[in-house]
């Protein structure tokens, strides 16, 4: 299996994916984790989580000058998120794509949102917007040992 592997490392790609308050409180945990399971995807870590203050404005900083971000925070720390690291070729615009537009309403049917949300101020998930950020958010959310490095037995059956 050794070629095989070098060969997936190539346009190997991380993200990270959040369950939001909302989804842990409905019950779509399970839901939302096993759609990016049986995508193919590989998950390198998750943990239930307490988000403080500082950490959700640290990282939706990009939208501190947003008039919904008080409501933002307020929304991502009301109580436990799904933290997760899953990693792939291509995984950060699948993702993306899984989870549907940021407005629930105009998510396609299939997509999470589309499927389990109404409300852009209720939209269940977060996903990482680029490769860049997805290193930056796992890093940010993520504590050294948190992650583990391993290759699932069914790799060979993902990709050829
Ligand atoms: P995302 O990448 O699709 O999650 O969307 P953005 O990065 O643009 O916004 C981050 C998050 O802020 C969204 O997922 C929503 O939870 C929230 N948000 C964005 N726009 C609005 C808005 O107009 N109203 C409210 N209440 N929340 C918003
Ligand atoms: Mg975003």
């Amino acid at each position: 299996f050794l070629p095989h592997l070098v060969a997936a490392m190539e346009g190997v790609e991380e993200t990270y994916i959040m369950i939001k308050p909302d989804g842990v409180q409905r019950g779509l945990v399970g839901e939302i984790i096993s759609r990016f399971e049986k995508k193919g995807f590989l998950l390198k870590g998750l943990k239930l989580f307490q988000c403080p203050k500082e950490l959700a404005e640290e990282h939706y900083k990009d939208l501190k000058d947003k008039s919904f971000y008080p409501k933002l925070i307020d929304y991502i720390t009301s109580g436990p998120v799904v933290c997760m690291a899953w990693e792939g070729v291509g995984v950060v615009a699948s993702s993306r794509k899984l989870i549907g537009a940021t407005n629930p309403l105009q998510a396609e049917p299939g997509t999470i949102r589309g499927d389990l949300a109404v409300q852009t101020g209720r939209n269940v998930v977060h996903g990482s917007d680029s490769p860049e950020n997805g290193h930056r958010e796992i890093d940010l959310w993520f504590k050294e040992g948190e992650l583990c490095h391993w290759v699932p037995a069914q790799a060979p059956w993902l990709r050829e």
